[in-house]
């Protein structure tokens, strides 16, 4: 075998979130791997500013079989990935107003169907848990409780990966701009603010810029959609303990709240279409915050500690999308996350890297638990 030249790799992966970092992590058990970041630092986009749980409620099948089929690393990751624990049980209620009990219902018995452990509750029994909400039942009249949710770690996952992908031999690059993009005598030729590359794979885990690579490489976009969120953290009420208070949000996705680290973590779960950009909160965004958590409870937000917002990026189906492109040849997409890349990350990576290595995809598509089909890219084409 000829011995690879300077600046080559198996596989160069765009793109250092939690989608480039745990398909990184994946392929340089066997592969001598790339990742490439344009900032800084990892994670500085979508990755850092997550809400970081996991949660199956409201979930479509596809994602709830991704998100149970990764709990087993979460749960118990891999020797020396890292000392502390990923997970921590904190349950999450969705609530319903006495208008919006159709929902809710469709929502349990999804859940049910799905096979996530969840029971319907009342105002009454959820205000045991959270004393603060509003009990009249146009503000809340009952809910969803699912106590398996969990708080994710995502800064030891993350590093997890990137320590991990460095450990296996493989290689990591902050500040790396691409140049420019081009495929001659079965590589890719990149050509970075610092080096020249090549490899005969690309994987684009760019996020919110996944189309944009994709143009730059003259692979067709799929069309993704980033979507802003605004997140707020405020102080929990004197003197009360919130440490065991659930995450609470409503089937209309109006809110949500998080207890974290003594203070509460709230959203107006927005949804605002944006172009790929370092996102940032806007007084819009922060006031809903502010205004739809206060309807829903006795909560007073008289200070905002902080906020920060955040691009979840969707594809036209709000699926992933996974898998080498039918008419580029060497063009590998794993993009499209949305508001669950980091509960699905450790099985889509597995699925990525079994895709991307040409490897009994569809054996490792039915132990996770999902029709393949439904998250290649063909199904854009
Ligand atoms: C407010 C909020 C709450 C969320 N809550 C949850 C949650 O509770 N649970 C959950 O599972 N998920 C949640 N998510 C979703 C989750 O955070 C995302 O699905 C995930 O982080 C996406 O990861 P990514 O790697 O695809 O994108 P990113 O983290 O954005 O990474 C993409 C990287 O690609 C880099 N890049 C782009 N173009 C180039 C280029 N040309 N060259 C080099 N680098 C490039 C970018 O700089 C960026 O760092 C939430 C998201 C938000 C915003």
């Amino acid at each position: 075998m000829s011995k690879p030249t300077a600046g080559e790799y198996d596989f160069i992966i765009i793109g250092g979130g939690i989608a480039g970092a745990s398909i990184a992590f994946e392929l340089s058990l066997s592969k001598n791997i790339l990742l490439i970041e344009r900032e800084d630092a990892f994670a500085y986009h979508t990755t850092g500013r997550s809400a970081a749980t996991y949660i199956e409620l409201l979930h479509n099948r596809t994602i709830v079989a991704l998100s149970r089929a990764s709990k087993g690393f979460l749960n118990n990751p891999p020797s020396g990935f890292t000392d502390i624990p990923l997970l921590k049980r904190c349950g999450c209620i969705i609530t319903a107003n006495i208008t919006e009990q159709h929902s809710l219902e469709s929502a349990f018995q999804q859940a049910i169907g799905y096979g996530t452990e969840a029971k319907m509750i009342s105002a009454q029994e959820i205000s045991k848990r959270i004393p603060f909400i509003r009990t009249e039942p146009e503000v809340i009249f009952a809910g969803v409780y699912e106590p398996q949710a969990q708080h994710i770690d995502v800064d030891g996952l993350f590093q997890g990966y990137i320590k991990g992908i460095r450990a296996r031999g493989s290689h990591t690059h902050t500040r790396t701009s691409i140049l420019e993009i081009k495929r001659s005598d079965g590589y890719w030729h990149l050509q970075t603010s610092k080096h020249s590359l090549r490899s005969p794979v690309l994987i684009n885990a760019a996020g919110a810029w996944a189309d944009s690579v994709a143009e730059a490489a003259g692979a067709t976009p799929i069309g993704y959609e980033p979507k802003k969120r605004t997140m707020i953290t405020f102080d929990a009420p004197a003197n009360v303990d919130i440490s065991a208070w659930p995450m609470m949000g409503n089937i209309s996705g109006s809110f949500y709240f998080i207890p974290e680290a003594g203070q509460l973590i709230g959203s107006p779960a927005d949804e605002t279409p944006s172009p790929p950009c370092d996102a940032q909160p806007d007084e819009l965004g922060v006031a809903t915050a502010v205004y739809n958590i206060e309807q829903h409870t006795h909560l007073q937000i008289s200070k905002i500690n902080s906020k920060w917002a955040g691009l979840r990026t969707f594809a036209p189906d709000r699926l992933p999308v996974v898998g080498f492109d039918a008419g580029t040849e060497g063009f590998f997409w794993f993009a499209g996350q949305g508001g669950f890349g980091i509960q699905t990350a450790p099985a889509l990576a597995k699925l990525g890297a079994a895709l991307a290595l040409e490897r009994k995809e569809t054996e490792v598509a039915k132990a996770v638990g999902i029709d393949l089909t439904l998250v290649l890219p063909d199904r854009f084409r």
